[in-house]
């Protein structure tokens, strides 16, 4: 079984449970290989995107979140955000991005 997927079976909806919660630290920083920067759109931009959280507590009725996230907010801790931060650096320092 796949946990944590929907899919439809003769027409009828079913969900598998949720698989584990992930701890947003312990999910390996990326490594990115500078070959190929220039397939990532937001670098030509000169912009650079890092995801800090996931979900959200508020319950908008038009919005997906309290569906696939339940209304919670997960954070990363501040020293796993430097941490990215600096490993970005490291990685591109001669590039004109922003943070
Ligand atoms: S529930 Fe959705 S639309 Fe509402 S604040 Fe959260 S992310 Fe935004």
């Amino acid at each position: 079984m796949v946990f944590g997927i929907t899919y439809k079976v003769n027409d009828i909806v079913k969900s598998n449970p949720g698989g584990r919660k992930i701890v947003l630290d312990e999910i390996p920083i990326f490594t990115l290989p500078s070959a190929e920067i220039d397939k990532y759109p937001s670098f030509k931009s000169g912009s650079f995107h890092i995801q800090n959280s996931r979900g959200c507590p508020h319950k908008c009725g038009f919005c997906y979140n309290s569906t696939f996230n339940k209304n919670r907010w997960r954070g990363k801790s501040a020293k796993r955000v430097l941490d990215e931060i600096q490993h970005i650096n490291q990685l591109f320092p001669y590039s004109n991005y922003r943070l």
